[in-house]
């Protein structure tokens, strides 16, 4: 009998271009790629699309998108998910790429924290600021508790029940869950430095409902430290004016926001400047053969963090990118206007 740990790993996945980041500029890549005719694949470590734009400013409005007067930072994801539709890229959500190494014959070979390797002529990263990760708590003593007493996370709310749970934060996420938990959970306990959120109004609502109905307790405060005897938690202090409390507590769900880091990628031997992958303009290319980048992560002088250079930095690194994935082949431009095969492809998709 095999178990899962002999199995041998999956093979690689090959594609024409591997793109490292599903916010705005990966999302586009996806669809130029498409429109030259390269395969690709996107990679994010967190679970969903959109980049800074849907994790810093989901509702804010954008006004400097060529030709959309106005549109939320969340619509523009949704429309550029829309159109890379045609082309259906594969997107690998909640892998996080850690390493990039180049094969023998000139291709680059990426793996993902979770195991998954993939093999590509070409690699975009479009990684931003770095990746997002969770805002971690900075006590020393949450450390070796991490996935079994204090989560970043809630990959499974059953985990949770018949437990007290202390949830710590004041956005969306943290009162959503706290919310969520109260069905679940024996006891459900929100802590917030202050008396305000930066959540919506309707789930500050009902949150203060919930505390109301004594379904579960709001404290003011920050989490001071944890005791966990034996590495089991069983009670969280938090620290409030004038003194602390000891709240009893088997799970800790720290939900302070995620922030970006840059983590692996200083690690890629690529040519940084100022903490950006350092590009040729002509092509985005960086130091490394076969990668480019394109987006906030690109770095070259009087470079703008904007949506729209990011647009055109990955179309003309996708030039470029095409000559890797068929170097005896001569790749002529013709304009969407023009081109019969795509617009199959955009009326095939939305038929
Ligand atoms: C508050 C605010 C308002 C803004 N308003 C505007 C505006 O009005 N107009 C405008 O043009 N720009 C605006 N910007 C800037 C704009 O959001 C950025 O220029 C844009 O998001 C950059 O897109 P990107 O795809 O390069 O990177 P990001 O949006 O940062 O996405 C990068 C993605 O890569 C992922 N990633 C990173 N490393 C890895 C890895 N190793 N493995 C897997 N995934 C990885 C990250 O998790 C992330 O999801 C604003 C920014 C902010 C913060």
């Amino acid at each position: 009998m095999t178990s899962a740990a002999d199995a041998p790993p999956a093979p690689p996945i090959r594609t024409d271009v591997l793109i490292v980041g599903a916010g705005p500029v990966g999302l586009f890549t996806a669809f130029e790629a498409g429109v030259i005719g390269l395969t690709s694949h996107i990679i994010d470590n967190i679970e969903r699309v959109g980049g800074q734009c849907v994790e810093l400013y989901p509702d804010k409005p954008i006004y400097d998108i060529p030709a959309i007067p106005v549109c939320t930072a969340r619509e523009l994801v949704d429309r550029l998910v829309e159109q890379c539709r045609p082309f259906a890229p594969p997107m690998h959500l909640g892998h996080r790429v850690e390493t990039l190494e180049r094969l023998d014959d000139g291709r680059w070979r990426a793996r993902t924290d979770k195991g998954l390797t993939f093999e590509a002529a070409a690699i975009l990263v479009a990684a931003g600021n770095g990746s997002f990760v969770p805002q971690r708590l900075p006590l020393d003593e949450a450390v070796p508790l991490e996935g079994r007493h204090v989560h970043y996370s809630v990959p499974n709310l059953d985990e949770f029940a018949g437990k007290k749970v202390v949830v710590a934060g004041g956005g969306d996420s943290a009162l959503d869950w706290a919310l969520a938990l109260r069905g679940v959970a024996q006891h459900v306990t929100l802590v917030h430095r202050r008396n305000g959120f930066s959540a919506t109004d309707s789930s500050v609502a009902n949150m203060r409902r919930a505390v109301e109905a004594h379904e579960m307790d709001f404290l003011v405060g920050t989490i001071g430290s944890l005791n966990a005897p034996g590495q089991k938690l069983a009670s969280v202090e938090i620290k409030q004016i004038g003194g602390s409390v000891h709240v009893d507590a088997d799970h800790l769900l720290v939900l302070f926001g995620l922030v970006a880091d840059l983590g692996p990628i200083a690690k890629w031997g690529i040519d940084l400047q100022g903490g950006r992958i350092a590009v040729d303009t002509s092509n985005y290319e960086s130091s490394l053969p076969g990668i480019f980048a394109a987006g906030d992560i690109a770095g070259y002088p009087n470079k703008q963090k904007l949506i729209l250079s990011g647009f055109h930095e990955a179309s003309l690194a996708l030039r470029k990118a095409y000559n890797y994935a068929f170097p005896d082949k001569k790749r002529v431009h013709v304009h969407s206007s023009y081109d019969a095969k795509l617009a199959e492809r955009v009326a095939a998709s939305h038929a």
